[in-house]
């Protein structure tokens, strides 16, 4: 077998990304003997996976049955089927839930990567036979970086939204326990502040935590997995085309420093490339109307489709390409990419409504039906819903947070910087005054928020049963009562935030067979071609059954890429 180390262009598997998928492949398949390379387009490693909630959803893994708890494969293939409503082949359902639960009990075996499981997160869609209210999400267990040393200057910086204040790592459990205000949560978050504030050697250096939470850690754990391997990841190397022989992949050509190489796979080329919302084209070519890249939560410039192009020059099959992983973002001035709206929604007292001041969806929803809906309904009132509107009162502005306004109690108007005024946000001192800031029918906005008020007594959301069921409840506020994601909205001064249709990441791409090897429309297996996360068409359709129904999909289909490589080796 050639080594990475003999000669530079040639290996026996080329990994293409560096986000968690494909970092994952890369140590399945060095573990099973192959020489390995990972090409990564930009400067920095870790793609959309580095800045995410690094959540994994896994029907059956091994740590809820740890905990007492129940889940079983039937179940969860019942839960998916009725979630994908036949929009995916059974038999990919199968092989996730055949290969997720092993994927992550032999990665946890073999390699830094530590999760526990979110016994409390329920799966998205409570209503649907199969689901659970908890036990299937995995969060990433924080990660100490300091073993990684300047290498984690070139990881994806973790946006300030997944970070407590901007700027210390927690674990989305901990994050839930402050959000929902669970017993404890306060003494909590001063433990957290403590254990930052007492790292004297990492102070010492500047802000950054010296250690990693959510998609931060899992790429961090990844990192230092391929590090203690040897397996190379070249950085500012991107794939530009595929090398043929016939009609088999055997190496891919890369733009590596201004020059461009071709690289020889012996067995096989995984493509975890992610996929095309940092392209406007393929946006306008695919995506619903109106679409716009920086409305994308992903990182600026990174996935441009260049595995979807290159696989369509060699004949591969496409699926689901008018299909985001949906979620509701707004824009900071300055920030590269745009804020998701995941949590807030759902907090009691901000409610989301078009330009006739009507709500059109439950704000608790999960954010892929809900971004869907800003679609649907914009097309509904010809054009109403993109931009939509949070609107909330001074006390919601005290009590919560909303994209980048910390509570009003830690972060006061004054304290927010200026730039963000008339343009994150819109203040007015009443409803009718802010409807005219933000050009929105006030006569509708005065109806809605009566609504919406005699709903937070009743705490019976009539028109959307917000807060109706657990997944709504999960990210409302245990202390509101009758209903924890209901407020009235009564005390000025009022504000709004305008959001738009984002995404965090294309679901649509190369189709792939239960083995992730790419197909033509006839369903032949391209020879040598493999596609994982993003870049491939999920796994899970249309729909979003679980936190973590990125991520999870992309490092199993990645461990079993590299498994059909290894059994597959002549
Ligand atoms: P990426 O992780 O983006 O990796 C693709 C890599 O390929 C990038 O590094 C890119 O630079 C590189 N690349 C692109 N083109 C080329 C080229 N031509 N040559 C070489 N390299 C190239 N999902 C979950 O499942 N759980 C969560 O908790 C979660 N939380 C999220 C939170 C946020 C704020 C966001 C934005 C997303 C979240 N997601 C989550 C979604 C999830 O992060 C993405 O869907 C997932 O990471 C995509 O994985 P990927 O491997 O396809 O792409």
């Amino acid at each position: 077998m050639t080594t990475a180390n003999e000669i530079e262009n040639q290996y026996d598997v080329i990994v293409v990304g560096s986000g968690a998928g494909a970092m994952t492949s890369a140590i399945f398949a060095a573990d099973q003997g192959n020489s390995v390379l990972i090409v990564e387009k930009s400067d920095k490693y870790g793609g959309t996976s580095a800045i995410s909630g690094g959540g994994i959803w896994i029907p059956n893994n091994d740590e809820f049955k740890a905990l007492g708890g129940n889940d079983s494969y039937d179940s969860a293939l019942t839960y998916i089927k009725a979630s994908s409503q036949g929009s995916v082949e059974e038999s990919r359902i199968r092989a996730y839930l055949d290969n997720a639960p092993k994927m992550i009990r032999e990665l946890q075996a073999n390699s830094r990567v530590k999760y526990a499981v979110a016994d409390k997160y329920p799966d998205y869609y409570p209503h649907l036979e199969g689901s659970l209210p908890g036990g299937r999400t995995m969060d990433p267990e924080l990660f100490d970086t300091t073993g990684l040393g300047d290498e984690m200057d070139h990881q994806q910086p973790a946006s300030g939204n997944t970070l407590l204040m901007g700027k210390m790592a927690w674990t989305a459990r901990q994050a839930h326990k402050a959000v929902a205000k669970e017993r404890g949560w306060m003494l909590m978050i001063i433990g957290l502040m403590l254990r930052y504030k007492l790292d004297f050697k990492a102070r010492k250096k500047g802000r950054r935590d010296s250690r990693a939470g959510l998609g931060a850690s899992l790429s961090a754990s990844l990192r230092h997995s391929l590090i203690d391997r040897n397996i190379p990841l070249w950085r500012n190397t991107a794939f530009t085309d595929f090398v043929m022989d016939g009609d088999r992949v055997t190496g891919i050509k890369v733009t590596k420093d201004g020059q461009e190489i071709e690289l020889s796979a012996k067995h096989g080329v995984i493509m975890g490339s992610g996929g095309f919302e940092q392209n406007q084209q393929l946006r306008e070519k695919y995506l619903p109307a109106p679409s716009q890249q920086r409305w994308s939560a992903t990182p600026a410039g990174c996935n441009t489709g260049a595995g979807l192009e290159a696989g369509l020059k060699i004949g591969a099959a496409t699926d689901l390409l008018d299909w985001c992983w949906w979620a509701p973002t707004l824009n900071v001035p300055k920030e590269p990419s745009a804020r998701g709206l995941f949590a807030e929604r759902a907090f009691p007292g901000a409610i989301v409504v078009d330009g006739l001041g009507k709500r059109f969806f439950n704000e608790a929803a999960p954010y892929l039906e809900f971004g869907d809906a800003m679609y649907k309904n914009n097309e509904a009132t010809g054009g109403k819903s993109v931009p939509a509107w949070v609107v909330f009162d001074s006390h919601f502005r005290f009590e919560y947070a909303m994209g980048p306004l910390m509570p009003g109690k830690i972060m006061p108007d004054s304290r927010a910087p200026k730039a963000w005024r008339d343009d994150v946000y819109f203040k007015a001192d009443t409803l009718d005054e802010l409807a005219g800031l933000i050009d929105v029918d006030a006569k509708g906005l005065a109806e809605t928020t009566e609504k919406m008020n005699r709903y937070a007594e009743t705490g019976i959301d009539e028109d959307f049963q917000r807060g109706g069921n657990v997944f709504d409840r999960y990210y409302g506020d245990s202390h509101v009562k009758p209903n924890p994601c209901l407020a009235p909205i009564k005390k000025g001064p009022f504000y709004a935030m305008k959001i738009n249709p984002g995404d965090i990441g294309t679901k649509g791409g190369l189709l792939t067979n239960d083995s992730a090897q790419v197909v033509t429309p006839s369903g032949e297996a391209i020879e040598g071609l493999y596609a994982i996360g993003n870049c491939s068409s999920s796994v899970m359709g249309t729909s979003y059954p679980g936190a973590g129904s990125t991520i999870g999909p992309a490092m199993t289909f990645g461990y079993v890429a590299a498994n059909h490589i290894s059994a597959n080796r002549k």
